[in-house]
Protein backbone atom coordinates (compact mmCIF):
# COMPACT_ATOMS: atom_id res chain seq x y z
CA UNK A 1 0.00 0.00 0.00
CA UNK A 2 1.60 3.83 -1.01
CA UNK A 3 0.64 6.30 1.48
CA UNK A 4 1.28 9.94 1.34
CA UNK A 5 4.35 11.32 2.34
CA UNK A 6 3.59 14.34 4.21
CA UNK A 7 6.97 16.13 3.48
CA UNK A 8 6.21 15.70 -0.22
CA UNK A 9 2.83 17.34 0.29
CA UNK A 10 3.96 20.12 1.90
CA UNK A 11 6.68 20.89 -0.54
CA UNK A 12 3.53 20.72 -3.18
CA UNK A 13 2.86 24.71 -4.41
CA UNK A 14 -0.77 25.73 -4.08
CA UNK A 15 -2.79 24.38 -6.57
CA UNK A 16 -4.39 27.22 -8.62
CA UNK A 17 -8.07 27.15 -8.69
CA UNK A 18 -10.82 28.53 -11.14
CA UNK A 19 -14.08 27.46 -9.83
CA UNK A 20 -16.82 27.97 -12.41
CA UNK A 21 -20.69 28.11 -10.63
CA UNK A 22 -19.22 28.26 -7.41
CA UNK A 23 -22.45 29.65 -5.64
CA UNK A 24 -24.05 25.97 -6.53
CA UNK A 25 -24.24 22.85 -5.28
CA UNK A 26 -21.19 21.51 -6.61
CA UNK A 27 -19.30 25.28 -6.38
CA UNK A 28 -20.18 25.50 -2.44
CA UNK A 29 -19.35 22.21 -2.01
CA UNK A 30 -15.55 22.34 -3.83
CA UNK A 31 -14.57 25.65 -1.60
CA UNK A 32 -15.68 23.26 1.52
CA UNK A 33 -13.18 21.17 0.13
CA UNK A 34 -10.59 24.08 -0.33
CA UNK A 35 -11.54 25.27 3.34
CA UNK A 36 -10.32 22.17 4.40
CA UNK A 37 -6.98 22.47 2.95
CA UNK A 38 -5.63 26.05 2.76
CA UNK A 39 -2.12 25.43 1.63
CA UNK A 40 -2.71 23.66 -0.56
CA UNK A 41 -5.03 25.81 -2.98
CA UNK A 42 -4.96 29.31 -3.95
CA UNK A 43 -8.22 30.24 -5.54
CA UNK A 44 -7.73 32.36 -8.62
CA UNK A 45 -11.38 33.28 -9.63
CA UNK A 46 -14.86 32.39 -8.74
CA UNK A 47 -17.96 32.63 -11.12
CA UNK A 48 -21.30 32.84 -10.98
CA UNK A 49 -24.84 33.11 -12.95
CA UNK A 50 -27.04 35.21 -10.64
CA UNK A 51 -26.35 34.83 -7.38
CA UNK A 52 -24.30 37.84 -6.69
CA UNK A 53 -24.99 37.92 -2.86
CA UNK A 54 -23.21 34.61 -2.28
CA UNK A 55 -20.73 35.16 -4.45
CA UNK A 56 -19.59 38.44 -2.78
CA UNK A 57 -19.47 36.48 0.30
CA UNK A 58 -17.15 34.10 -1.05
CA UNK A 59 -15.16 36.97 -2.88
CA UNK A 60 -14.55 38.42 0.44
CA UNK A 61 -13.23 35.10 1.91
CA UNK A 62 -11.41 33.32 -0.64
CA UNK A 63 -9.58 36.78 -2.34
CA UNK A 64 -9.88 35.95 -6.09
CA UNK A 65 -7.95 37.79 -8.67
CA UNK A 66 -11.15 37.81 -10.86
CA UNK A 67 -14.86 36.61 -10.71
CA UNK A 68 -17.05 36.66 -13.47
CA UNK A 69 -21.22 37.12 -12.93
CA UNK A 70 -23.62 35.56 -15.65
CA UNK A 71 -24.94 39.02 -16.81
CA UNK A 72 -23.40 42.41 -17.52
CA UNK A 73 -25.95 43.71 -14.82
CA UNK A 74 -24.99 41.30 -12.53
CA UNK A 75 -21.45 42.00 -13.16
CA UNK A 76 -21.94 45.85 -12.35
CA UNK A 77 -23.65 44.91 -8.88
CA UNK A 78 -20.74 42.83 -8.17
CA UNK A 79 -18.08 45.18 -9.30
CA UNK A 80 -19.75 47.89 -6.95
CA UNK A 81 -19.88 45.45 -4.00
CA UNK A 82 -16.39 44.51 -4.27
CA UNK A 83 -14.93 48.37 -5.10
CA UNK A 84 -12.97 48.34 -2.24
CA UNK A 85 -10.75 44.83 -2.95
CA UNK A 86 -8.60 44.64 -6.03
CA UNK A 87 -10.49 42.48 -7.68
CA UNK A 88 -11.33 42.21 -11.26
CA UNK A 89 -15.19 41.37 -12.49
CA UNK A 90 -16.14 40.27 -15.70
CA UNK A 91 -19.53 39.37 -17.33
CA UNK A 92 -20.73 36.10 -19.27
CA UNK A 93 -19.26 33.81 -21.45
CA UNK A 94 -16.41 35.49 -22.42
CA UNK A 95 -15.28 35.84 -18.81
CA UNK A 96 -15.60 32.14 -18.30
CA UNK A 97 -13.71 31.73 -21.32
CA UNK A 98 -11.26 33.63 -20.00
CA UNK A 99 -10.92 32.47 -16.38
CA UNK A 100 -10.36 29.22 -17.51
CA UNK A 101 -7.34 29.63 -19.78
CA UNK A 102 -5.98 32.09 -17.47
CA UNK A 103 -1.79 31.99 -16.98
CA UNK A 104 -1.99 31.93 -13.41
CA UNK A 105 -4.70 28.87 -13.29
CA UNK A 106 -4.17 25.59 -12.54
CA UNK A 107 -7.03 23.65 -12.24
CA UNK A 108 -10.25 24.65 -13.34
CA UNK A 109 -13.51 22.97 -11.47
CA UNK A 110 -16.68 22.85 -14.00
CA UNK A 111 -19.35 23.25 -12.03
CA UNK A 112 -21.95 25.49 -13.72
CA UNK A 113 -25.09 23.57 -15.09
CA UNK A 114 -26.03 23.32 -18.29
CA UNK A 115 -24.31 23.17 -22.06
CA UNK A 116 -24.96 26.53 -23.25
CA UNK A 117 -22.50 27.97 -20.67
CA UNK A 118 -20.63 25.03 -19.69
CA UNK A 119 -19.03 23.76 -23.07
CA UNK A 120 -16.74 26.42 -24.22
CA UNK A 121 -15.08 27.23 -21.00
CA UNK A 122 -14.06 23.45 -20.72
CA UNK A 123 -13.06 23.41 -24.53
CA UNK A 124 -10.96 26.56 -23.85
CA UNK A 125 -9.32 25.06 -20.05
CA UNK A 126 -8.10 21.89 -22.31
CA UNK A 127 -6.28 23.69 -24.69
CA UNK A 128 -4.92 25.72 -22.57
CA UNK A 129 -3.38 22.66 -20.73
CA UNK A 130 -5.52 22.73 -17.28
CA UNK A 131 -6.29 20.34 -15.34
CA UNK A 132 -10.41 20.33 -15.48
CA UNK A 133 -12.31 18.56 -12.68
CA UNK A 134 -15.76 18.09 -14.48
CA UNK A 135 -19.24 18.09 -13.01
CA UNK A 136 -20.60 19.44 -15.84
CA UNK A 137 -22.09 16.56 -17.57
CA UNK A 138 -23.95 18.37 -20.14
CA UNK A 139 -20.69 19.10 -21.77
CA UNK A 140 -19.51 15.54 -22.28
CA UNK A 141 -22.87 14.86 -23.79
CA UNK A 142 -23.19 17.28 -26.39
CA UNK A 143 -19.56 17.78 -26.81
CA UNK A 144 -17.87 14.62 -25.72
CA UNK A 145 -15.92 14.25 -29.51
CA UNK A 146 -14.87 17.63 -28.88
CA UNK A 147 -14.07 17.41 -26.00
CA UNK A 148 -12.00 14.26 -26.24
CA UNK A 149 -10.19 16.33 -29.31
CA UNK A 150 -9.50 19.13 -26.98
CA UNK A 151 -7.65 17.04 -24.60
CA UNK A 152 -5.67 15.58 -27.06
CA UNK A 153 -4.48 18.92 -28.49
CA UNK A 154 -3.73 20.33 -25.57
CA UNK A 155 -1.89 18.71 -22.34
CA UNK A 156 -4.70 19.03 -20.42
CA UNK A 157 -6.45 16.36 -18.24
CA UNK A 158 -10.08 15.92 -17.82
CA UNK A 159 -10.86 14.09 -14.49
CA UNK A 160 -14.49 12.99 -13.49
CA UNK A 161 -16.74 14.44 -10.82
CA UNK A 162 -19.76 12.91 -11.24
CA UNK A 163 -19.85 10.30 -8.60
CA UNK A 164 -20.29 7.62 -10.62
CA UNK A 165 -17.47 8.53 -13.13
CA UNK A 166 -15.16 9.44 -10.34
CA UNK A 167 -16.24 5.53 -9.42
CA UNK A 168 -15.52 3.81 -12.05
CA UNK A 169 -12.28 6.34 -12.82
CA UNK A 170 -10.96 5.02 -9.16
CA UNK A 171 -11.76 1.60 -10.02
CA UNK A 172 -9.96 1.54 -13.51
CA UNK A 173 -6.83 2.90 -11.78
CA UNK A 174 -3.69 0.65 -12.67
CA UNK A 175 -5.92 -1.45 -15.07
CA UNK A 176 -5.47 -2.30 -18.45
CA UNK A 177 -8.07 -0.29 -20.84
CA UNK A 178 -8.15 -3.48 -22.85
CA UNK A 179 -9.07 -5.55 -20.13
CA UNK A 180 -12.33 -3.94 -19.07
CA UNK A 181 -15.32 -5.47 -20.01
CA UNK A 182 -18.08 -3.25 -18.66
CA UNK A 183 -19.02 -0.39 -16.63
CA UNK A 184 -21.90 -0.68 -14.08
CA UNK A 185 -23.67 2.80 -13.50
CA UNK A 186 -25.62 2.43 -10.05
CA UNK A 187 -29.04 4.44 -10.20
CA UNK A 188 -30.62 5.82 -6.53
CA UNK A 189 -33.96 5.79 -8.79
CA UNK A 190 -34.48 8.91 -7.80
CA UNK A 191 -37.86 10.12 -5.06
CA UNK A 192 -40.60 8.00 -8.23
CA UNK A 193 -38.60 4.28 -7.87
CA UNK A 194 -41.19 2.95 -5.73
CA UNK A 195 -44.56 4.81 -6.57
CA UNK A 196 -46.64 3.39 -9.36
CA UNK A 197 -46.28 5.25 -12.71
CA UNK A 198 -50.06 6.03 -12.88
CA UNK A 199 -49.83 8.42 -10.47
CA UNK A 200 -47.32 10.55 -12.66
CA UNK A 201 -49.56 12.89 -13.81
CA UNK A 202 -50.04 14.36 -10.32
CA UNK A 203 -46.59 14.65 -9.39
CA UNK A 204 -45.68 18.07 -8.39
CA UNK A 205 -42.10 20.33 -8.48
CA UNK A 206 -41.56 19.57 -4.92
CA UNK A 207 -42.23 15.87 -4.53
CA UNK A 208 -39.95 15.77 -7.79
CA UNK A 209 -37.10 17.72 -5.96
CA UNK A 210 -37.23 16.04 -2.57
CA UNK A 211 -34.05 13.39 -3.60
CA UNK A 212 -33.93 10.72 -1.32
CA UNK A 213 -30.50 10.59 -0.77
CA UNK A 214 -28.83 13.66 -2.74
CA UNK A 215 -28.71 17.46 -2.30
CA UNK A 216 -28.27 18.72 -5.57
CA UNK A 217 -29.03 21.86 -8.19
CA UNK A 218 -32.85 21.94 -9.35
CA UNK A 219 -32.11 20.37 -12.49
CA UNK A 220 -29.91 17.09 -11.53
CA UNK A 221 -32.60 16.66 -9.33
CA UNK A 222 -35.37 16.78 -11.38
CA UNK A 223 -33.20 14.80 -13.91
CA UNK A 224 -32.56 11.94 -11.46
CA UNK A 225 -36.47 12.01 -10.95
CA UNK A 226 -36.76 11.43 -14.30
CA UNK A 227 -33.77 9.50 -14.73
CA UNK A 228 -32.56 11.28 -17.01
CA UNK A 229 -29.77 11.79 -15.42
CA UNK A 230 -28.57 8.33 -15.41
CA UNK A 231 -29.31 8.58 -19.54
CA UNK A 232 -27.35 11.38 -19.34
CA UNK A 233 -24.11 9.80 -17.42
CA UNK A 234 -24.39 6.85 -19.97
CA UNK A 235 -23.28 9.54 -22.31
CA UNK A 236 -20.91 10.80 -20.33
CA UNK A 237 -18.95 7.71 -19.91
CA UNK A 238 -18.90 6.89 -23.20
CA UNK A 239 -16.57 9.99 -23.82
CA UNK A 240 -14.77 10.06 -20.34
CA UNK A 241 -13.78 6.23 -21.06
CA UNK A 242 -13.96 5.48 -24.72
CA UNK A 243 -16.62 2.89 -24.61
CA UNK A 244 -19.06 1.58 -26.42
CA UNK A 245 -23.04 1.40 -25.59
CA UNK A 246 -22.82 -1.96 -25.15
CA UNK A 247 -20.12 -1.63 -22.70
CA UNK A 248 -22.37 0.65 -20.46
CA UNK A 249 -24.82 -1.32 -17.86
CA UNK A 250 -26.97 1.06 -15.71
CA UNK A 251 -28.19 -1.14 -12.49
CA UNK A 252 -31.04 0.45 -9.61
CA UNK A 253 -29.11 0.40 -6.18
CA UNK A 254 -31.23 2.44 -3.93
CA UNK A 255 -29.04 2.87 -0.67
CA UNK A 256 -26.54 4.99 -3.48
CA UNK A 257 -23.58 3.28 -1.46
CA UNK A 258 -22.29 1.43 -4.67
CA UNK A 259 -21.29 4.53 -6.48
CA UNK A 260 -20.39 2.64 -9.67
CA UNK A 261 -18.52 -0.51 -10.50
CA UNK A 262 -16.02 -2.11 -13.73
CA UNK A 263 -16.19 -5.24 -14.96
CA UNK A 264 -13.34 -7.41 -16.05
CA UNK A 265 -12.20 -9.67 -18.79
CA UNK A 266 -11.48 -12.30 -16.28
CA UNK A 267 -15.07 -12.12 -14.63
CA UNK A 268 -13.63 -9.94 -11.97
CA UNK A 269 -15.62 -7.01 -10.30
CA UNK A 270 -14.48 -3.94 -8.86
CA UNK A 271 -16.80 -1.47 -7.16
CA UNK A 272 -15.88 1.80 -4.82
CA UNK A 273 -18.65 2.44 -1.96
CA UNK A 274 -18.86 5.24 0.59
CA UNK A 275 -21.60 7.41 2.16
CA UNK A 276 -22.87 9.95 -0.52
CA UNK A 277 -21.15 12.73 -0.23
CA UNK A 278 -19.73 14.83 -3.36
CA UNK A 279 -16.85 16.27 -1.59
CA UNK A 280 -15.37 13.32 -1.81
CA UNK A 281 -15.49 12.76 -5.73
CA UNK A 282 -14.58 16.66 -5.96
CA UNK A 283 -11.73 16.45 -3.63
CA UNK A 284 -10.41 13.49 -5.23
CA UNK A 285 -10.53 15.14 -9.25
CA UNK A 286 -8.85 17.76 -7.20
CA UNK A 287 -6.13 15.47 -5.54
CA UNK A 288 -5.19 12.72 -7.61
CA UNK A 289 -3.59 10.29 -8.23
CA UNK A 290 -3.03 11.43 -4.05
CA UNK A 291 -5.29 10.71 -1.56
CA UNK A 292 -5.63 13.45 0.90
CA UNK A 293 -6.85 12.26 4.37
CA UNK A 294 -9.95 14.43 5.22
CA UNK A 295 -12.88 14.05 7.51
CA UNK A 296 -15.25 13.17 5.68
CA UNK A 297 -17.98 10.89 6.74
CA UNK A 298 -16.91 7.21 7.31
CA UNK A 299 -19.29 4.24 6.13
CA UNK A 300 -20.79 2.63 8.97
CA UNK A 301 -20.93 -0.92 8.55
CA UNK A 302 -23.06 -1.42 11.71
CA UNK A 303 -25.94 1.09 9.49
CA UNK A 304 -25.27 -0.70 6.52
CA UNK A 305 -27.04 -4.26 6.93
CA UNK A 306 -27.93 -4.74 2.80
CA UNK A 307 -26.90 -3.32 -0.44
CA UNK A 308 -30.19 -3.78 -3.59
CA UNK A 309 -29.60 -4.22 -6.97
CA UNK A 310 -32.33 -3.72 -9.44
CA UNK A 311 -32.38 -4.01 -13.35
CA UNK A 312 -34.26 -0.09 -14.34
CA UNK A 313 -37.99 0.22 -15.88
CA UNK A 314 -37.13 2.22 -18.97
CA UNK A 315 -41.02 1.91 -18.99
CA UNK A 316 -41.52 3.97 -15.91
CA UNK A 317 -39.18 6.14 -17.29
CA UNK A 318 -38.51 6.18 -20.74
CA UNK A 319 -35.72 9.15 -20.19
CA UNK A 320 -33.51 6.33 -19.94
CA UNK A 321 -34.06 4.58 -23.21
CA UNK A 322 -34.17 7.89 -25.17
CA UNK A 323 -30.76 8.36 -24.45
CA UNK A 324 -29.42 5.39 -25.28
CA UNK A 325 -31.39 5.85 -28.73
CA UNK A 326 -29.25 8.98 -29.01
CA UNK A 327 -25.92 7.73 -27.90
CA UNK A 328 -26.69 5.12 -30.66
CA UNK A 329 -27.68 7.72 -33.28
CA UNK A 330 -24.87 9.89 -32.06
CA UNK A 331 -24.20 12.99 -34.01
CA UNK A 332 -26.32 15.85 -32.69
CA UNK A 333 -28.54 13.45 -31.71
CA UNK A 334 -27.50 13.46 -28.08
CA UNK A 335 -27.45 17.65 -28.15
CA UNK A 336 -30.90 17.53 -29.42
CA UNK A 337 -31.78 14.99 -26.31
CA UNK A 338 -29.88 17.46 -23.56
CA UNK A 339 -31.34 20.62 -25.26
CA UNK A 340 -35.39 19.38 -25.11
CA UNK A 341 -34.00 17.75 -21.73
CA UNK A 342 -32.61 21.29 -20.67
CA UNK A 343 -36.01 23.13 -21.81
CA UNK A 344 -38.55 20.70 -20.44
CA UNK A 345 -37.02 20.65 -17.02
CA UNK A 346 -37.35 24.61 -16.89
CA UNK A 347 -40.53 24.49 -18.10
CA UNK A 348 -41.42 21.83 -15.27
CA UNK A 349 -40.03 23.61 -12.80
CA UNK A 350 -41.79 27.12 -13.49
CA UNK A 351 -44.70 24.54 -13.54
CA UNK A 352 -45.86 25.35 -17.25
CA UNK A 353 -45.56 21.72 -18.16
CA UNK A 354 -46.29 18.34 -15.94
CA UNK A 355 -43.68 15.90 -15.20
CA UNK A 356 -45.46 13.31 -17.69
CA UNK A 357 -44.30 15.57 -20.37
CA UNK A 358 -40.74 16.08 -19.99
CA UNK A 359 -40.26 12.62 -21.80
CA UNK A 360 -43.18 13.46 -23.79
CA UNK A 361 -41.76 16.74 -25.13
CA UNK A 362 -38.39 15.13 -25.23
CA UNK A 363 -39.18 12.14 -27.54
CA UNK A 364 -41.37 14.46 -30.15
CA UNK A 365 -38.40 16.53 -30.78
CA UNK A 366 -35.67 13.07 -31.30
CA UNK A 367 -38.23 12.27 -33.96
CA UNK A 368 -38.62 15.54 -36.03
CA UNK A 369 -34.52 15.78 -35.63
CA UNK A 370 -32.93 15.53 -39.05
CA UNK A 371 -29.28 13.93 -38.18
CA UNK A 372 -26.06 15.69 -38.75
CA UNK A 373 -23.46 13.04 -37.87
CA UNK A 374 -20.13 14.79 -37.86
CA UNK A 375 -21.37 18.15 -36.00
CA UNK A 376 -19.03 21.00 -35.50
CA UNK A 377 -19.72 23.58 -31.92
CA UNK A 378 -21.42 25.60 -34.25
CA UNK A 379 -23.39 22.73 -35.87
CA UNK A 380 -24.33 21.58 -31.79
CA UNK A 381 -25.31 25.06 -30.85
CA UNK A 382 -28.08 25.09 -33.54
CA UNK A 383 -29.07 21.90 -32.84
CA UNK A 384 -29.63 22.88 -29.14
CA UNK A 385 -31.50 26.31 -30.07
CA UNK A 386 -33.52 23.97 -32.47
CA UNK A 387 -34.67 21.67 -30.04
CA UNK A 388 -35.04 24.28 -27.47
CA UNK A 389 -37.64 26.24 -29.83
CA UNK A 390 -39.29 22.57 -30.27
CA UNK A 391 -40.19 22.05 -26.97
CA UNK A 392 -41.11 25.75 -26.35
CA UNK A 393 -43.52 25.07 -29.43
CA UNK A 394 -44.98 21.96 -27.96
CA UNK A 395 -45.52 23.42 -24.64
CA UNK A 396 -47.60 26.31 -26.10
CA UNK A 397 -49.54 24.19 -28.41
CA UNK A 398 -50.14 20.24 -27.74
CA UNK A 399 -48.75 19.95 -24.09
CA UNK A 400 -51.33 20.04 -21.59
P1 LIG B 1 -26.59 24.38 -9.32
O1 LIG B 1 -27.80 24.84 -10.03
O2 LIG B 1 -26.64 24.20 -7.84
O3 LIG B 1 -25.38 25.40 -9.63
C1 LIG B 1 -25.10 25.85 -10.93
C2 LIG B 1 -24.03 26.94 -10.92
O4 LIG B 1 -23.91 27.43 -12.26
C3 LIG B 1 -24.39 28.15 -10.06
O5 LIG B 1 -23.19 28.71 -9.54
C4 LIG B 1 -25.01 29.11 -11.06
O6 LIG B 1 -24.92 30.45 -10.62
C5 LIG B 1 -24.16 28.85 -12.28
N1 LIG B 1 -24.84 29.14 -13.54
C6 LIG B 1 -26.08 28.73 -13.91
N2 LIG B 1 -26.37 29.20 -15.14
C7 LIG B 1 -25.31 29.92 -15.55
C8 LIG B 1 -25.01 30.66 -16.72
N3 LIG B 1 -25.87 30.74 -17.73
N4 LIG B 1 -23.80 31.28 -16.80
C9 LIG B 1 -22.91 31.20 -15.80
N5 LIG B 1 -23.14 30.50 -14.67
C10 LIG B 1 -24.31 29.88 -14.54
O7 LIG B 1 -26.11 23.05 -10.03
P2 LIG B 1 -25.26 21.84 -9.42
O8 LIG B 1 -26.18 20.85 -8.81
O9 LIG B 1 -24.10 22.36 -8.65
O10 LIG B 1 -24.75 21.16 -10.76
C11 LIG B 1 -23.70 21.71 -11.54
C12 LIG B 1 -23.30 20.68 -12.60
O11 LIG B 1 -22.74 19.56 -11.94
C13 LIG B 1 -24.49 20.15 -13.42
O12 LIG B 1 -24.09 19.95 -14.73
C14 LIG B 1 -24.83 18.83 -12.75
O13 LIG B 1 -25.40 17.91 -13.64
C15 LIG B 1 -23.45 18.37 -12.29
N6 LIG B 1 -23.48 17.47 -11.14
C16 LIG B 1 -24.00 17.90 -9.95
C17 LIG B 1 -24.04 17.05 -8.85
C18 LIG B 1 -24.56 17.52 -7.52
O14 LIG B 1 -24.49 16.76 -6.56
N7 LIG B 1 -25.08 18.71 -7.40
C19 LIG B 1 -23.56 15.75 -8.99
C20 LIG B 1 -23.03 15.34 -10.20
C21 LIG B 1 -22.99 16.21 -11.27
MG1 LIG C 1 -24.02 11.18 -10.82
Amino acid sequence: MTTLEPSRVLNESPQRLAVLGATGSIGTQTLDVVRLFPDRFDVRALTCGANVDLLTEQAREFRPEIVVAGSAPKAKTLRHRLSSLDIEVLAGEEGLRHVAARDDVDSVVAAVVGFTAGLVPVLAALRAGKRVALANKETMVVGGDLVQEAVEEGDGELLPVDSEHSAIFQCIAGESEQTVETVVLTASGGPFRTRPANTFDDVTVDEALNHPNWSMGPKITIDSATMMNKGLEVIEARWLFDLTVDEIQVLVHPQSIVHSMVAFADGAVKAQLGVPDMKVPIQYALSYPSRWPAPHERLDWSEVSRLDFEQPDTDKFPCLQLAYDALDAGGTAPAVLNAANEQAVSLFLEEEIAFVDIPRAIEDVMDQLTLNGTPTLEDLSDADEWARECVKELAATSLN
